[in-house]
């Protein structure tokens, strides 16, 4: 695995899943010169009108003037976590091959325990499950150690790497970057971000968020008024 960069923000409270903005590509002005430049007009820095622009580009989904700027992320995050996050098809990903490399015995253990929500299929809520909270951890420490034992036996018999990671839990820990344009990351962070996304994927969703304010304030802080709930 590559070592956790310095701006690194954990995600799920165990040191190990982070997201960090490696690099990016353009600023609010990027969005407004090149929204402008069907009026061969350009800025160096950000004005009144040029917010209004901004709030008319995000409010009207004019939003191709967002897809020049560019966000690369290294993501550290349980398989199951990836799984929801890969399916988002505009963006291009690089991923630590299992083939290629061992996997570490990484795995993400739930701090606590959610229970099933019973008028949503697919979501949880919290629950006290009172004695039953260790016992919990116990199955799942249990589960992913004797999955990883089973993984290690079959290595060190011989069998490939590529086989052998098929006994892997999702709970397992992958890593890759991911680039996308700042229009379908906002895109991204709406569906993921948002109550109804896993827990788990939120956090990494707030994180992004976080990191990239800093480098957008105003076309964020439009964003984010335009998509409060
Ligand atoms: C809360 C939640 C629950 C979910 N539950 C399920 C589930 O139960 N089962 C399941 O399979 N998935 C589920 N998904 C995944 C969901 O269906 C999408 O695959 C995922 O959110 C990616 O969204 P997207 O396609 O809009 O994003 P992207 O793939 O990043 O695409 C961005 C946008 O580009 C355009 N686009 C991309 N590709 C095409 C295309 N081929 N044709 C036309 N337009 C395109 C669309 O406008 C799209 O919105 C869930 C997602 C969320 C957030």
């Amino acid at each position: 695995m590559i070592e956790t960069p310095e701006n690194a923000i954990y995600c799920l409270n165990d040191e190990i899943g982070f997201v960090s903005l490696i690099q990016h590509i353009g600023d609010d002005c990027t969005i407004v010169n090149s929204a402008r430049v069907s009026f061969g007009k350009q800025i160096k820095s950000i004005e009144d009108k040029d917010k209004k622009l901004i709030k008319y580009l995000l409010a009207n989904k004019h939003e191709t003037p967002l897809e020049h700027n560019s966000l690369t992320f290294l993501v550290k995050c349980p398989l199951f976590v990836a799984r929801q996050w890969l399916r988002h098809r505009i963006a291009s990903i690089n991923e630590i091959s299992f083939r290629y490399v061992e996997a570490a015995e990484e795995f993400y253990i739930p701090q606590s325990f959610r229970k099933q929500s019973e008028n949503n299929r697919q979501a949880s809520i919290q629950g006290d499950f009172g004695e039953q909270e260790e016992h919990n951890k116990e199955i799942f420490d249990l589960a992913v150690k004797e999955s990883y034992l089973a993984y290690k036996k079959l290595l060190a018999a011989g069998v490939a790497r590529e086989q052998a990671r098929a006994v892997l839990p999702l709970a397992t820990y992958t890593q890759y970057y991911w680039t996308v344009n700042l229009r379908a990351f906002l895109h991204f962070i709406k569906l993921r971000a948002h109550k109804d996304a896993q827990f788990e994927i939120q956090q990494y969703a707030n994180a992004m968020l976080l990191q990239v304010e800093s480098i957008f304030p105003e076309t964020i802080s439009i964003w984010k008024e335009l998509n409060k709930t």
